[in-house]
């Protein structure tokens, strides 16, 4: 069947009809020629079943880094824009390849690039936002019975042609789906769909039927490869029902929609986690100068993605305040904080490198208290001391010792997913939660 079970109640409820779908596939689904094969035996089955299908590819394999190996090999900082022209024919292969092997199999596949797609961006070279989907070029080739096979990653502003970020072709078929009011967009990756958490850290963790945009994106962007953040966002923006599914299977994948409905939320949906994060700690800033403000305005001028902050109990006249930032960046961090040593003071800096983050998500956290608690007494049953937390409505994050992030993931995963457990901690909290009120 080309559209899955999990699909159909929330399509039969809207009556049935003919479904118009967006179908992305990434680079391992068209990594070789029998791969686009195989994506050109789905696509014709799933409009052979009636429904109305654009597609999305993303390079065959690793031809975006091939080409970015070749552009190194002239210059170490290409000229961006040549950078962009050249990032941008890997998607054209497999959309020209695609659409051949769509024509073989008698049904009218027609390429499209970023711009002959309509797909406007800013100008910006190497991370460019989609500013407008122009759909008329792909409307009119729906009309005219065919499948439209666009370029991810890549869009038009003015003449020139820009790239969306690595991992950006995801966001293509979202706005793609956005724009022409697609009922579906499936995103066909290497995996079936989304875990609790990586099932190479825990050999038990469960594929999800379902989770809710604002928990896969704090799952996306706390280190769950497998939707780039800005789909996410997107698709929560536009309402964009989004599935992950393989293809390399028939398994029905994970739907990320809105949420199924209220009192409906797991505690905890899922775990993610992020390896190689460093602490930097500032110590002994003169309180009189604002000293938070210039550390991360400076920071942020120079490009530094700092991530969990925690500032000491302010005391006497000096702060301490440290943070973490991606461990590659700890270097360039700590240059940057020398350049305002002059300006700022402080008394001195620390940086611990082989950390980790690990996180644990869930919508339902907002109503059930204890929730961090719970997680602070698994990991110190685990004797895995923690480094800072930072927390959000829907997440509780701990940075550990890297070495321990395993055991810290295997440990919250029992604790907070494996069934039973699961379930009568959700007793546990709610009758916490009684006996508070
Ligand atoms: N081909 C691009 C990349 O490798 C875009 C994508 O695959 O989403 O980053
Ligand atoms: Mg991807």
């Amino acid at each position: 069947m080309a559209v899955g079970s999990i699909l159909l109640d929330f399509l039969v409820t809207k009556e049935w009809r003919r479904v118009r779908i967006v179908q992305k596939y990434g680079g391992t689904s068209v990594g070789s020629i029998e791969r686009i094969e195989a994506v050109a035996d789905r696509v014709a089955k799933t409009c052979s079943a009636g429904h109305q299908c654009v597609v999305v590819v993303s390079a065959m394999g690793h031809a975006t880094d091939e080409l970015v190996q070749l552009a190194r090999g002239i210059d170490p900082v290409p000229e961006p824009r040549e950078m962009d022209a050249l990032l941008s024919t890997g998607e054209q292969v497999s959309a020209a390849l695609l659409a051949m092997a769509l024509h073989k199999r008698g049904w009218p596949g027609r390429s499209f690039t970023g711009w002959q797609a309509g797909i406007v961006t800013e100008q910006v070279h190497g991370s460019a936002r989609i500013e407008d989907v122009k759909t008329e070029a792909l409307r009119k080739s729906l009309d005219a019975g065919e499948i439209p096979v666009v370029t991810g990653f890549q869009g038009i502003s003015g003449e020139t042609v820009t790239t969306l970020g690595r991992g950006g072709s995801d966001t293509t078929a979202v706005a793609v789906a956005a724009a022409l009011h697609a009922d579906l967009c499936e995103i066909y990756t290497d995996v079936d769909g989304v875990y609790t958490t990586d099932p190479r850290v825990v050999a038990n963790a469960r594929k999800l039927e379902q989770i809710s945009y604002d928990e896969m994106l704090e799952m996306a962007n706390l280190g769950a490869q497998v939707l780039h953040p800005r789909a996410v966002e997107n698709a929560k923006q536009f309402g964009v029902n989004l599935v992950v599914r393989s293809s390399f299977s028939n398994e029905e994948g994970t739907l990320v929609a809105e949420s199924a409905g209220y009192e409906q939320h797991e505690v905890v949906t899922g775990i993610a986690f992020e390896r190689e994060v460093a602490r930097i700690a500032v110590l002994g800033i003169p309180r009189a100068q604002h000293g938070l403000a210039t550390v991360f305005g400076y920071l942020a001028q120079r490009g530094v993605n700092v991530d969990v902050i925690v500032q000491s109990l302010v005391q006497a006249e000096t702060v301490d305040v440290s943070f973490t930032v991606k461990e590659d960046d700890t270097q360039r961090t700590l240059r940057v904080l020398e350049e305002l040593r002059g300006q700022l003071s402080y008394r001195e800096i620390v940086a611990e490198q082989g950390l980790a983050k690990v996180s644990i998500v869930g919508a339902g956290m907002i109503s059930n208290p204890g929730v961090a608690a719970r997680m602070f007494s698994v990991l110190a049953d685990g004797e895995i001391s923690i480094k800072m937390v930072s927390t959000s409505e829907i997440k509780v994050s701990c940075i550990v010792e890297s070495q321990e992030l395993d055991r810290a993931v295997q440990q919250l995963h029992g604790a907070f997913l494996t069934e039973n457990l699961g379930e009568s901690f959700t007793q546990t909290t709610s009758s916490v939660a009684k006996h508070a009120y």
